[in-house]
């Protein structure tokens, strides 16, 4: 069992009262709070460790470095990575999977080359690859999804043909929580030689991921939805496929050597780290991290599963509910209508109460297309949520549904 009460001590924050009402934080999937060892870390790091990392001799530079390897090591051994080589610090899951798009189509695509994607991508998997289809021709396939907002596994496979390079999947949907079975798309996608991107922004603060264990061939997420902090992300990928791909930027750190006719790069994982790093962010990630593992992921997976539960029938029990997302097997994110009030009316109403839940596409508007719906309000739980703030939100929406 988790302490909650010690967990949210924290989490000073969700001590806020606003419209002189106790702050009901459940916008985690866009964001998640921040506890005081993760603020303390940053504070520290810019007081005592701060000088630029690698290219150094004193001492200051050194500790800054070991201090930003040692965060490297940190997100290795949380995804259970080979190799801390395969894990290069980009702003965010949004950065990974354009890093990805770009050099993979540079390295690996031809024009009328396929990736796969699904029905329920953030548009941050959508729009790089409709980026590369208009510079390089490459075709984009969509895994289509069934009522429940589960991907439909046949129709993946009838979408692979000879000319499919890449499929590029979320793990779990920021709209419908769906947990996608990633460990099947990989094993179908590498039955026929094609490596496959998993978008993990979702997962990676909600249940344990272990890239080898799944086998995938690249990875991404971002701190901020992890506790950490923001701007800051990371990119996992296999060694073998890092070092077949081109850079994605130049500059300094991703060099061996330069002359004006010629560059010779970097080895993994700087050769796609241009620039100074946030040598900061990634230590507070670490520390973020630290925090996570403390606590116990499992742990943390098995309480939001309990909220999850407890949020449904909750929600259920309410007149004119319409849930969004009823996998089978779902994270802690509910997505709903309520009869015909406007998500954003119900998003502002509950606003006015002090609870915080987001309302609109959720940069999922491909999804949103197929469900015939123009957006939705979406509640997504922390492992510091509570039964009772739950109930807030259950009463909340009664609230505004009896003022309709
Ligand atoms: N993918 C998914 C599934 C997400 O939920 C998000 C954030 N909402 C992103 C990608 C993008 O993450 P970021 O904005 O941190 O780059």
């Amino acid at each position: 069992m988790l302490n909650i009460n010690e967990i949210r001590e924290d989490f000073p924050i969700l001590n806020k009262r606003v419209y002189d009402k106790q702050l009901v934080y459940l916008d985690n999937a866009a964001t998640t709070q921040k506890p005081r060892q993760v603020v303390e870390k940053i504070e520290n790091g810019y007081y005592n460790v701060n000088a630029n990392v690698h290219r150094g001799v004193h001492f200051l530079s050194q500790e800054a470095t070991e201090a930003h390897e040692e965060a490297r090591r940190t997100v290795q051994h949380f995804l259970h990575a080979r190799s801390s080589n395969e894990i290069i610090f980009t702003r965010g899951t949004t950065e990974a999977i354009n890093l990805v798009a770009s050099s993979f189509t540079e390295g690996c695509m031809q024009a009328g080359d396929e990736v796969i994607i699904s029905t329920m991508e953030h548009h941050s998997n959508i729009v790089p690859w409709q980026l590369e289809a208009a510079r390089k021709g490459i075709a984009i396939k969509v895994i289509p999804i069934n009522d429940r907002g589960e991907l439909d596994m046949e129709a993946y496979r009838a979408l692979f043909s000879e000319r499919t390079r890449l499929v590029s999947v979320t793990h779990v949907s920021n709209v419908l929580g769906t947990i996608n079975p990633v460990k099947e798309i990989i094993a179908e996608a590498h039955s026929r030689e094609v490596p496959v991107l998993i978008d993990g922004a979702q997962s990676v603060p909600h249940i344990a991921v272990d890239v080898q264990d799944l086998d995938a061939d690249f990875y991404t997420f971002s701190a901020h939805k992890i506790y950490g902090p923001t701007g800051m992300g990371v990119l996992y990928g296999k060694e073998a496929w890092l070092d077949r791909l081109p850079p994605y930027q130049g500059g300094g750190e991703m060099i061996a050597t330069v002359t004006f006719e010629k560059t010779v790069f970097n080895e993994l994982p700087y050769k796609f780290e241009a620039g100074t790093p946030d040598y900061i962010g990634s230590t507070a990630l670490a520390e973020a991290l630290d925090y996570v593992s403390a606590i116990g992921i499992d742990k943390i997976a098995a309480y939001e599963h309990e909220l999850l539960t407890y949020a449904t029938q909750r929600l259920k029990e309410i007149d004119g509910m319409r849930l969004f997302g009823e996998a089978e097997q779902k994270s802690s994110v509910i997505s709903f209508l309520v009869g015909d009030i406007h998500h954003y009316d119900m998003g502002m109403l509950l606003d006015r109460l002090g609870i915080a839940v987001r309302t609109g596409h959720h940069c999922a508007q491909p999804l949103m297309q197929r469900f015939g719906i123009e957006g939705t309000v979406r509640a997504s739980f922390a492992f510091y949520n509570t039964k009772e703030e739950i109930d807030a939100l259950a009463e909340g929406i009664e609230r505004v549904r009896k003022m309709f």
